[in-house]
C-alpha cells in the first residue's frame, strides 16, 4: 500500500487514530458526563447516525494510507457497542495497523477480555480513579464498583493484553488516593498513569484550582517510593515516564494542563457519528459520514482528510489561557463524543 506522509502546519505527521464507537456510557463521571447534564432525557445519537463497522473499517484503511500506524478504540464506553471484538478483528486484518488499543472503564472487561485478545487487540487502558469504593462511586456518578473493574483488569492481563491504568486526579476528590493507587499497581506490576484533570467539553465546570499538577503527583509518589525520570519510549508518547529506583516498575503522568505536549501531537480523532477532529479541545469537526454515505470514492475522502490535516495548527494546551478558554466557552466537543 502506498503511504503518503502528511504533515500539518507545525510539521507533525499523522500517526494515531482514535475512534469513538459510541457516545453512550454506563458511568456518569463528574469530570466527563455529569449526571445533571447527561440525565434520562439526554438525546444520545440514534444508531443510524453512528458509523457502522464497515464504515469504520473503510476509514481505517484510508487513514493507514495517510500514515496512521496505531488505532485506539474509545467512547463513551466502547464495550457497550455490540460485537466490539468483531470490529477489532476487522481492524487487525488491515495491513499497516501496527497496534490496536482500547480505553475502557473496565466494567465489561471481565466478560470481553478473551474475545478482544483473540480478535487482535494488543493493549487496554483501564480507567480507575480510586480503590476506595465510596470515593469511586462518588466520582463515577454512583454507577460502578472498584471490585468489578479490578476483576476486569485481572482478566485482561490473563488474556495476554498489555494493561495500563489511567487515574484522573481531581483536587478535593481523590488526591488522597495517589499513593494507595501507586502502591497497589506497583505490586501488581501494571503501569499506572495519573491524568491531570482537563477542561475538555463544556459541562464539567472545570477550574484550574481543581487540577493536581504533575509536580505534586510525582512528589507524592516519590515520597512513597523514589522515582527516576526516564526517556519516552517513542516520540510523541503522551505520558511522562518515571521508573521506581528499586526497578519494580514505572508510572506515567499525562500533564495536559501544567506541561503540555502539543508539539508532538500526531493524533486524529473520529467521533461516533463520523466527524473528524484534530484536537481534543476542538469546536468543529469535518463530517466524514456524509462523504461515506453519499458514495464518494476513496480518493475524494483522502483528499478531504489530507486537506484537514495539512491545515491543522491546533495547540490548545500550549496556548491555554483565559482568552483562549473564553473563546471556546460552551462550544468544545464533549469528551464522551471523541474519547480521551
Ligand atoms: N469510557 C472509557 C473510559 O473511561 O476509559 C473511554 C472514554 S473516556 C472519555 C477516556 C478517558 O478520558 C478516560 O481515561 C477518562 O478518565 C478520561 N477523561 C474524561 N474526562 C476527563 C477530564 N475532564 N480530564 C482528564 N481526563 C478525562
Ligand atoms: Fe464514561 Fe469514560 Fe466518561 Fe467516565 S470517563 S463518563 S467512563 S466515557
Ligand atoms: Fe493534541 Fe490538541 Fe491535546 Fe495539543 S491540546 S496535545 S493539539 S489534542
Amino acid at each position: 500500500m502506498k503511504i503518503n506522509t502528511l504533515q500539518d502546519q507545525l510539521h507533525r505527521p499523522l500517526r494515531d487514530l482514535r475512534i469513538s464507537v459510541t457516545d453512550r456510557c454506563n458511568f456518569r463521571c463528574q469530570y466527563c458526563m455529569p449526571a445533571e447534564v447527561f440525565g434520562p432525557d439526554y438525546a444520545f445519537l440514534p444508531s443510524d447516525k453512528i458509523l457502522s463497522f464497515e464504515e469504520i473499517e473503510r476509514l481505517v484503511k484510508i487513514f493507514v494510507s495517510l500514515g496512521v500506524k496505531k488505532v485506539r478504540i474509545t467512547g463513551g464506553e466502547p464495550l457497550l457497542r455490540r460485537d466490539l471484538p468483531k470490529l477489532i478483528e476487522r481492524i487487525h486484518r488491515i495491513g499497516g495497523v501496527e497496534d490496536i488499543a482500547l480505553t475502557t472503564n473496565g466494567t465489561l472487561l471481565k466478560k470481553y477480555a478473551n474475545d478482544l485478545a483473540k480478535a487482535g487487540l494488543s493493549r487496554v487502558a483501564v480507567s480507575l480513579d480510586s480503590l476506595d469504593e465510596d470515593r469511586f462511586f462518588e466520582m463515577n456518578g454512583h454507577r460502578g464498583k472498584v471490585k468489578t473493574v479490578l476483576e476486569g483488569i485481572e482478566k485482561a492481563a490473563e488474556a495476554g493484553l498489555q494493561v495500563k491504568i489511567n487515574m484522573v486526579v481531581k483536587k478535593g476528590k481523590n488526591e488522597q488516593d495517589i499513593v494507595s493507587m501507586a502502591e497497589f499497581f506497583k505490586d501488581k506490576q501494571h503501569i499506572l498513569r495519573f491524568v491531570e484533570y482537563m477542561d475538555v467539553g463544556n459541562t464539567n465546570g472545570w477550574r484550574l484550582d481543581d487540577v493536581v499538577s504533575k509536580k505534586e503527583i510525582v512528589e507524592q509518589v516519590h515520597q512513597f517510593s523514589p522515582l527516576n525520570h526516564v526517556d519516552p519510549n517513542y516520540k510523541g508518547e503522551v505520558a511522562t515516564r518515571y521508573q521506581y529506583q528499586d526497578d519494580q516498575g514505572e508510572i506515567g503522568v499525562i500533564s495536559s494542563v501544567t506541561d503540555s505536549f502539543c508539539s508532538t501531537c500526531t493524533r486524529a480523532r473520529i467521533s461516533a457519528e463520523g466527524k473528524l477532529y484534530t484536537c481534543l479541545f476542538a469546536t468543529d469537526g469535518t463530517d466524514l459520514r456524509e462523504l461515506l454515505r453519499t458514495g464518494e470514492d476513496d480518493a475524494s475522502i483522502i483528499e478531504c482528510i489530507s486537506d484537514v490535516w495539512e491545515n491543522r495548527n491546533d495547540r490548545y494546551s500550549d496556548e491555554r489561557n483565559e482568552q483562549t478558554m473564553e473563546k471556546r466557552k460552551k462550544s468544545k466537543i464533549e469528551m464522551s463524543h471523541i474519547g480521551g
